[in-house]
């Protein structure tokens, strides 16, 4: 396809483009990330063959050097490449045309390679009373992808920006409280949809994003190869330090091994939500293809080699898993397989034709205290944004029914909205 393409361009183009095509893959980006796994879930996850992980042509996401053959292989000096990154990452333009300090005649030769930056429109913004803003990105494809930013003021009165990104469009693994898994699967993200999510956050808050959470739609271990470039790309070139990432995952068998291997020092979250196989199995289907002690023991070597603590989530569902024998057992567990873990306890969030309701209070703090009688660190996730669709997938699901990518679907075509905006 790219071929044809290139074939195409040689008819419209007013620079030479033989070095172009010749030029190197962009493999060093993916020399360190690794393939991304097949699921071995019992889901049915859409061939993603129309949908390239990386997208030859999104400047977004490619490193200095990169960047820098780039512009030697359009004929410039290496120093444009140094600019072209200082544009993308710095002044973070959203558009070829408005890199004014590049020549025109590079700038027309990027356009007409088929090169852009790899920046989406923004199709709808909701802020909630707590300052919590929720964002859908228009992707190229027409599909809906959820944001989210998060600010937070410390004592000292500066702002900590948390950005909630999303991995996947949908997710395949339906766990029964999500209401991202009840919207579907279409495809995963490339590295610079990852990216400009949190670029997004930054122009709508006019502030630099502090902190990255791979927490929104999907799972980012079924995206794992560009999840780990967009790692890359927003520690190194966005400049947010590898403390302040977080990736979560509800477990996908031999993932934990293959990002424990890269020696990231950013955290992984593991989202149990049970504390036992049987139990885990009714909130999460995923589960059966991967032993609650499988899980656990990959979370001991993960730690083993790169020294990060695993933090787990648990989403509290009244009546379902939020009973004081839950903690007991949970805190049975967790001793089982190691010291110190700390554990994020995440009331759930109602969403729209779910059977599950949200805890008392008093159900809360009961089952926090018991987990902390047991010398388990514990904090309550306090739930931000609720009159803002907060739970992941929910806006989505109000603006795109179906995720799912059909044979007639095309770039021209329109989301199918459910409600006017
Ligand atoms: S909770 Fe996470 S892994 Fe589960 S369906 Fe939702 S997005 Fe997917």
């Amino acid at each position: 396809m790219i071929a044809s393409r290139m074939a195409l361009l040689q008819h419209v183009c007013s620079v030479p483009l033989p070095r172009f095509v010749r030029r190197r893959p962009l493999s060093s980006i993916a020399a360190t990330a690794v393939a991304a796994p097949s699921p071995r879930v019992s889901v049915t996850t859409p061939s993603n063959s129309r949908s390239p992980n990386i997208d030859p042509h999104a400047l977004l996401g490619m490193t200095e050097q990169d960047l820098q053959q780039l512009a030697v292989e359009f004929g410039q000096q290496s120093y444009r490449g140094k600019q072209l990154h200082h544009l993308l990452y710095k002044r973070k333009v959203k558009d070829i045309e408005d890199f004014s300090q590049l020549p025109q005649a590079f700038r027309n030769g990027l356009r007409e390679a088929g090169w852009k930056v790899g920046r989406s429109p923004i199709y709808r913004t909701v802020t909630a009373a707590d300052g919590t803003v929720k964002l859908l990105i228009k992707l190229e494809d027409n599909r809906l992808i959820e944001t989210v930013g998060i600010p937070v003021e410390d004592e000292n009165g500066s702002m900590r920006l948390t950005a909630c990104v999303s991995s996947q469009v949908g997710c395949p693994l339906r766990c029964s409280f999500c209401a991202t898994g009840k919207g579907g699967f279409s495809r995963n993200l490339k590295r610079h949809e990852i990216v400009e999510q949190v670029l997004a956050i930054e122009e709508i808050f006019k502030h630099r994003v502090t902190n990255v959470v791979f927490m929104g739609m999907g799972e980012p271990m079924l995206n794992l190869k560009s999840v780990l470039e967009a790692h890359r790309c927003l520690n190194k070139d966005v400049q947010i330090g590898q403390r302040m990432i977080t990736i979560s995952t509800v477990g996908v068998p031999n993932t934990i091994k293959k990002l424990a291997s890269h020696k990231l020092q950013s955290t992984l979250a593991v989202s149990l939500h049970a504390p036992n196989q049987k139990l885990r199995e009714t909130i999460v289907p995923s589960a059966k293809s991967y032993p609650l002690d499988a899980l656990m023991k990959d979370c001991r070597d993960y730690f083993q080699e790169t020294s990060r603590r695993v933090s787990f989530e648990y989403a509290l569902l009244a009546g379902v898993n939020d009973k004081v024998e839950h903690a007991t057992e949970l805190a049975e567990l967790l001793h089982e397989w190691g010291r110190g873990y700390h554990v994020n306890l995440i009331p759930f969030n109602p969403i729209e034709g779910s059977e599950f309701r949200r805890p008392y209070k008093k159900a809360m703090l009961a089952f926090a205290g018991a987990l902390e009688s047991r010398k388990i660190t514990v904090s309550i996730r306090q739930t931000r944004g609720l009159d803002a669709s907060a739970a992941c997938g929910q806006l989505r699901n109000e603006f795109q029914k179906d995720p799912l990518i059909t044979e007639s679907d095309s770039s021209e075509s329109q989301p199918d909205l459910a409600v006017a905006c």
